[in-house]
């Protein structure tokens, strides 16, 4: 129940609202002749493909109106390099390893930290990341390292994290960073020049932290149309008809759809606690895209002492690591692929035996159509 006595059912049932969901569409289909051009939608974020999916909204709108997958779940664009550093850590006999959720179904080069955990490494899937303030208290005679991931919605959880451990003295937790950002995402999609996108929506939780200005530089560059966007089928479908009726008046801005919690500048006080611990990094090697300059976050130097990449630098392995020739997860994060044209998909890749990332994580293209495919409102 929530406080003001509305149920949290019934706050989503608006948003879920099939006549608003209609005449939504009605709206949309009303003008989509007049678009200049077929308009192809990147959905940037994997929680957005999961609604998509999950509510069968490609179906629903125009032929000239189609989404793209793009590069936006943390789990499904890390490397398979990475996934072995956390499996080498996972099997040091000092080491509690711990991350969350999907990530540790993905396979490394040669095994899973799923896997590793059933031979018996100690490996524990977080819910929340503060508690693996509690592991190292309870394990002062290991190092627990923390596995981060997540794009900029979750970045401030890892700084609270090294903010609490510091006041704490908790010399036995480190964190391996794996942090990235959205805009880099964006341009190196973009800049490939091989994905066909002229408009995006953009995830609404990282704007509440960022604020919607991440992507003015985006906007501005591409010429294409951007809207920051809730995750509810009236949400999707209201930012689609924004961007319908930019296109059609020859308009590329960025628009703020989930004005309930979204502004231009976001939450400045998360955003300087990010600063106070986090610095860009050079580069990071992003699955399917390769190495994107300035695209991830790492400790700052000030906090060395807590980087489980320098500690642990001696066993961590570094070579790029490919994905299986058959697995075009690649193409997919880059918006050029659609799940159903990789030749495993629903065959040798099901999420009970996932061959690629995008199968495992339940935010991934593969995923979200294994399981709604098919499905209509
Ligand atoms: S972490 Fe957030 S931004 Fe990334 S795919 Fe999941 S929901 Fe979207
Ligand atoms: S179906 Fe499986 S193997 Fe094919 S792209 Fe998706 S995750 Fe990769």
């Amino acid at each position: 129940m929530a406080a003001n006595g509305i149920t949290l059912e019934q706050l989503y049932n608006g948003f879920r609202d099939p006549d608003t969901i209609k005449m939504l569409l009605a709206k949309i289909a009303q003008i989509a002749p007049q678009l200049p051009e077929p308009l192809r939608i990147m959905e940037v974020c994997g929680g957005h493909t999961h609604s998509i999916m999950k509510f069968g909204l490609h179906q629903l709108l125009p032929d000239n109106i189609d989404f793209v997958h793009g590069p936006g779940c943390p789990v499904c664009i890390m490397p398979k390099e990475r996934i072995d550093q956390a499996i080498a850590l996972a099997q040091q006999p000092d080491v509690i390893l711990a991350t969350l959720g999907d990530m540790i179904r993905v396979p490394g080069s040669d095994t899973s930290l799923a896997k590793l955990r059933a031979q018996g490494a100690d490996i524990r899937a977080l819910y929340d990341p503060l508690d693996a303030l509690v592991l190292a208290q309870q394990n002062p005679d290991k190092t627990v390292v923390f596995f981060a991931i997540g794009f900029e919605t979750t970045t401030p959880m890892s700084a609270v994290l090294v903010q609490q451990a510091e006041a704490m003295e908790l010399d036995n937790l480190l964190l391996h960073v794996n942090h990235v950002l959205v805009p880099p995402a964006i341009d190196a999609v973009m800049a490939g020049g091989e994905a066909t996108i002229n408009a995006f929506i953009g995830p609404s939780h990282v704007s509440v932290i960022t604020g919607a200005k991440i992507y003015q530089a985006a906007v501005d560059n591409y010429q294409t149309p951007l809207v920051v966007t809730g995750f509810e089928p009236v949400d999707i479908l209201e930012g689609v008809l924004m961007l319908v009726q930019q296109a059609i008046a020859g308009e590329a801005k960025l628009e703020i759809q989930y004005r309930r919690s979204v502004s231009h500048d976001g939450n400045l006080k998360a955003q300087q606690l990010v600063a106070d611990y986090f610095e860009l990094a050079d580069a990071f090697r992003w699955r399917g895209l390769g190495d994107i300059p300035a695209s991830a976050l790492r400790l700052k130097p000030q906090f060395n002492h807590r980087n489980a990449e320098l500690k642990y630098a001696q066993i961590l392995p570094t070579d790029p690591v490919d994905d299986h020739k058959a697995c075009m997860c690649g193409e997919i994060l880059k918006g050029i692929k659609t799940p159903q044209q990789c030749k495993v998909f629903g065959r040798g890749c099901t999420p009970q035996t996932p061959m690629g990332s995008c199968m495992v994580s339940s935010e991934g293209a593969c995923h979200a159509h294994y399981k709604y495919a098919g499905v209509s409102l």
